[in-house]
């Protein structure tokens, strides 16, 4: 399997990452960058991540000792608009959720004449398996 998204990172011209790219704990990041856009970096321990909103949060979850009050409201403001975003997702998720149900026990209900088929075939699997 094939990852063709594209990955921005610093390189040399052979190909291997530059030493700006390895942080001092040796750990690599992979950062998903847009075409046409370019990282922004913590800067506290240089991470690259993808967008402002990326950095607010990573600043306020990894660095918030050494953030001023000004970057801790951002981090709050910006952490309650990422939870309202996520609320909204998982209720999207839950609708689709029903409606998928609904649809499949709709086309169920429609093609089968015999309500208990389903059960039937259950148990029928069940006593075939215990040969
Ligand atoms: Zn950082």
């Amino acid at each position: 399997m094939t990852d063709d998204s594209r990955t921005d990172r610093a390189t040399d011209a052979t190909g291997t990452p530059s030493d700006a790219e390895i942080p001092a704990d040796g750990v690599t990041y992979e950062t998903r960058v847009p075409p046409g856009e370019s990282p922004v970096r913590c800067p506290y321990c240089d991470r690259p991540l993808e967008s402002e909103k990326l950095l607010v949060l990573h600043e306020g979850l990894d660095h918030w000792t050494e953030l001023s009050d000004e970057e801790r409201e951002a981090f709050r403001e910006t952490y309650q608009a990422e939870t309202d975003d996520l609320r909204t997702f998982r209720l999207k998720m839950f609708g689709v959720l029903i409606l998928a149900y609904f649809a499949f026990l709709f086309v169920y209900s429609y093609h089968t004449k015999d309500p208990f088929s389903a059960t039937a075939l259950v148990v029928a699997s069940i006593s075939a398996r215990g040969r």
